[in-house]
């Protein structure tokens, strides 16, 4: 078998049990070298420092008398011994002093991942491991997925402080306007008739809807949203959404159709969701959609799915809107929807994510202010 060197590299540096094991090779190497070497250096001294203290010349060694031979055996022996020792003793210090180099820079990592999972801990959500401390072993991988989860971590953090504000401004203009009224009926200011009680009636009725909003913000995001999907038929659905609005988009003078292709199959969906999906897309038509203005309903097939579209000629979204107004709380021209006492711009976030539970999705298209747009849908056929 060819052994590629760059593929050996790649999987030893990939694998942090190659690297331990590596780690011990290398210690028992430096240990053994440092034997090896320490134990030339020291054997020649031992020996001469034995033989300088029996009193042996170099011509009785040669001379080879019995007793002489054994007292040279003894001297050898304990020189090798001491130079043994010694080297030993190097070599214990200098593994010790390798081994404690080894274990510093591979446990490195997981220093600086004890370290960054602190700093989270602490608050700090911009903390991350930099990129190029990041190895390619499976602690490199635990460091990446360290950093995703860090990321994740800050996006939900900056969320919640944009949620809190969003949801503070939007409670504090009608409890102002309510204030303002009370005080105002308090004072005499204001007269103590109908028109000043309807007032406060509709300041409270959108304080009302912006909490039941919320609520229902809270159970599509949080995946409590329990579907009661049953077979309907897309007409009926058409049906029980288009008939009560009737009335509402004759009373503003704008015509509503709907057009349903023929031969669409049924689908497997919670009807009352769907119903709220196309209610808040028709609503929100008719709200941006001025006098003699037409909104047209229309589904039909797309593929492995049934696409519904609600088309109007309204104001329109301009471009740099479009990519926003399905974040919650996004209103494209905040005043105009207030004053018109118009939603808190929570209603297509839910949308979508209603659409989304049921495997399809949704989206918008306006060629710009003033130009009309479209809300399509998508519902998966099963
Ligand atoms: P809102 O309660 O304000 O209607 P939505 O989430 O339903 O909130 O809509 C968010 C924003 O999207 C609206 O404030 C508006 O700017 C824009 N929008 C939604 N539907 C239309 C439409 N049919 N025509 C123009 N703009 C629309």
């Amino acid at each position: 078998m060819k052994i590629n060197s760059a593929g050996f590299i790649q999987v030893f540096k990939s694998r942090w049990i190659y690297k331990i094991l590596a780690a011990f090779v290398a210690v028992v190497l430096i240990a053994g070298g440092a034997h090896a070497v320490a134990m030339r250096l020291s054997i020649a001294a031992a020996f001469e420092r034995h033989m300088g203290r029996m009193g042996v010349n170099m011509q009785n060694m040669m001379s080879g008398s019995g007793t002489r031979g054994v007292n040279l055996y003894e001297s050898f022996m304990a020189a090798v011994n001491d130079s043994l020792w010694i080297s030993a003793l190097i070599a214990f210090i200098v593994s010790v002093l390798a081994a404690l180099l080894i274990s510093r820079l591979m446990t490195r990592p997981i220093q600086r991942l004890t370290h960054a999972s602190r700093a989270i801990a602490g608050g700090d959500y911009s903390h991350r491991i930099p990129p190029d401390e990041i190895s390619s072993d499976e602690l490199g991988l635990l460091a990446e997925s360290f950093n995703g989860m860090a990321e994740k971590l800050q996006s939900i953090e900056v969320m919640r402080k944009q949620l809190i504000g969003d949801i503070s401004h939007e409670l504090r203009t009608p409890l102002t306007a309510i204030k303002g009224s009370m005080e105002g009926l308090m004072d005499g200011v204001l007269p103590a008739e109908k028109s000043t009680y309807q007032q406060i009636y509709r300041e409270t009725d959108r304080l009302q809807r912006l909490v039941e909003d919320l609520q229902e913000l809270t159970r599509v995001d949080s995946s409590a949203l329990r579907l009661n999907r049953k077979a309907v038929k897309i007409s009926d659905l058409v049906q029980a959404v288009v008939v009560p609005l009737e009335n509402t988009f004759a009373m503003k003078g704008v015509a509503l159709k709907s057009r349903v292709e023929s031969g669409l199959p049924q689908l497997v969906v919670d009807s009352d969701r769907i119903q709220q999906v196309l209610h808040n897309l028709l609503g929100n038509a008719l709200h941006f959609t001025p006098e003699n203005g037409h909104v047209v309903l229309e589904v039909r097939r797309d593929g492995n799915a049934v696409l519904f579209s609600v088309q109007d000629d309204g104001i329109g979204i301009a471009p740099e809107h479009l990519p926003h107004i399905f974040e919650r709380f996004y209103r494209a021209d905040k005043s105009r929807s207030r004053a018109a006492g118009g939603g808190s711009g929570i209603g297509l976030t839910i949308a979508k994510s209603l659409v989304e539970a049921h495997g399809g999705k949704l989206w918008a298209e306006s060629a710009g202010k003033n130009q009309g747009s479209t809300f399509l849908f998508t519902i998966p056929v099963e």
